[in-house]
């Protein structure tokens, strides 16, 4: 299927084909044809899927149809929320290039920077509007935006607003937006909150669902190496150094992991920067733009800090830890493989996590191989402290003082994948 025959006007075709993108990816073929239609949606999808160009392109389309008449500023028609700053960063991004033919104007909004320029941008009228929750409200209450001729709303991964606690702010923004207007609603797993939110939202919303587990399964290879905790850094620093490779995305469970970890790696010589919740928005950005311009080789990222981080061709991510919630290992892998690039996902697991690890091979449907690197092999005699699974179980109790003190680092452990051990043993009865 071409983009040609979907329905999009020729100045977004060519913003199209500059991108360099030859063929629409399912959800888009599935989308844009309902949203130019005006059907409200619900799409079950996550990062890497073409999801932004999915619902970009039609709402672009559908703004240049029904221009804004009348005389004076132009009213906010447009208003897309997303739950991080980073996320509508690259949603935003995304308007402006598949806008760039078009005379529509655009602002995106989120806190942690000065409310001004937004607001300066505010009073000079825009089309759309991308914004996180919390400083949306911000200029609400300060009257620098005006809602009441929003056409179209979309809420991007609307999963991820509900966990981070934003639906007391959504139903607000709901309440101020007119009762008219098309809603398009992108989530990569459909709970009973979000259902119930979509109930009291939509109008028989067309639903449409790109397989969770194909990004997952198709593009990204992945694998486990077993190693205990306290040896964890150093194999990492190994594999970075052995194989040298020079732009890996490393995830953790905690801020402060994030943090520790992107300084032992300095210690080992490896360039690296953290990102999360407690850095500012200006540290997060430079880190970023650093780590895409190659000036650092590895970003240390919580969950959350790493939603929608959209580098192209991402080759290496690591889970230094697994996330407690299975969901979130196909959200992390899914920064790497996109868009049919080949990509590389490795999985450190230490005795403590194997549990996690069952989860996620259930998730996503098949066992994940298991590698052993020869002189990092899990010492038998240390006992699992399983790591609580879901979203409450983010805190730890005791932890055992890491370090096991066995056996000598390998400097270059490529090379010396020759323990393949199948999972099933690991994986049980499954
Ligand atoms: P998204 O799921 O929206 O985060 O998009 C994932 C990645 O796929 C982004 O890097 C997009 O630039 C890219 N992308 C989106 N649509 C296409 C397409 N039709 N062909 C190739 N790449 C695409």
């Amino acid at each position: 299927m071409s983009f040609e025959s979907l329905g999009l006007s020729a100045d977004l075709l060519r913003a199209v084909s500059d991108k360099g993108y030859s063929e629409p990816t399912p959800i888009q073929q599935q989308a844009i044809p309902l949203i130019l239609e005006g059907r409200d949606l619900m799409g079950g999808a996550q990062t890497g899927t073409g999801k932004t160009a999915g619902f970009t392109l039609p709402l672009l389309q559908r703004l240049i149809e029904n221009p804004h008449q009348g005389k004076g500023r132009r009213p906010v028609r447009a208003l897309i929320l997303t739950p991080t700053r980073e996320l509508a960063a690259q949603v935003h991004e995304s308007v402006q290039t598949y806008g760039r033919h078009l005379h529509l104007k655009s602002v995106v909004i989120f806190g942690g920077v000065s409310i001004n320029p937004q607001k300066q941008k505010l009073i000079k009228g825009v089309d759309i509007v991308v914004a996180t929750p919390g400083r949306l409200l911000d200029h609400v209450g300060q009257r620098s935006i005006d809602l009441s001729k929003v056409d179209i709303l979309v809420l991007d991964e609307a999963d991820r607003m509900l966990d981070m606690g934003f639906i007391h702010d959504i139903r607000k923004v709901l309440n101020i937006v007119p009762k008219q207007k098309q809603v398009l609603l992108f989530s990569a797993t459909f709970s009973n909150d979000i259902k119930q939110l979509a109930n009291g939202l939509m109008k028989d919303p067309a639903l449409i669902e790109v397989a969770r587990s194909n990004v997952a399964t198709d593009t990204v290879k992945q694998v486990v190496h077993p190693v205990d905790k306290g040896r964890k850094r150093e194999l990492l620093s190994a594999l970075i150094g052995g194989n040298d490779w020079q732009q890996v995305l490393v995830f953790t469970r905690t801020k402060h992991g994030a943090n520790r970890l992107s300084e032992q790696l300095g210690k080992d010589g490896i360039t690296s920067a953290a990102i999360h919740g407690n850095k500012s928005q200006g540290a997060r950005t430079r880190a970023l733009a650093d780590f895409k311009s190659g000036q650092i080789r590895v970003l240390v990222a919580t969950d959350i800090a790493a939603r929608g981080i959209d580098i192209d061709q991402l080759p290496h991510v690591v889970n230094f830890e697994l996330p407690n919630v299975a969901e979130d290992y196909v959200h992390r892998i899914g920064r790497t493989g996109r868009a049919g690039n080949e990509g590389e996902a490795m999985s450190l697991v230490c005795v403590d996590e194997l549990k996690l690890l069952k989860d996620i091979e259930r998730l996503i449907k098949k066992d994940i191989p298991s590698i052993t690197f020869e002189g990092y092999e899990p010492d038998p005699s240390i006992k699992p402290e399983p790591i609580q699974n879901g979203r409450g179980g983010q805190k730890r109790g005791t932890r055992r003082p890491s370090g096991t003190g066995r056996g000598k680092a390998r400097s270059n452990p490529k090379g010396h994948r020759n323990r393949q051990k199948s999972s099933g043993n690991r994986s049980g009865n499954r």
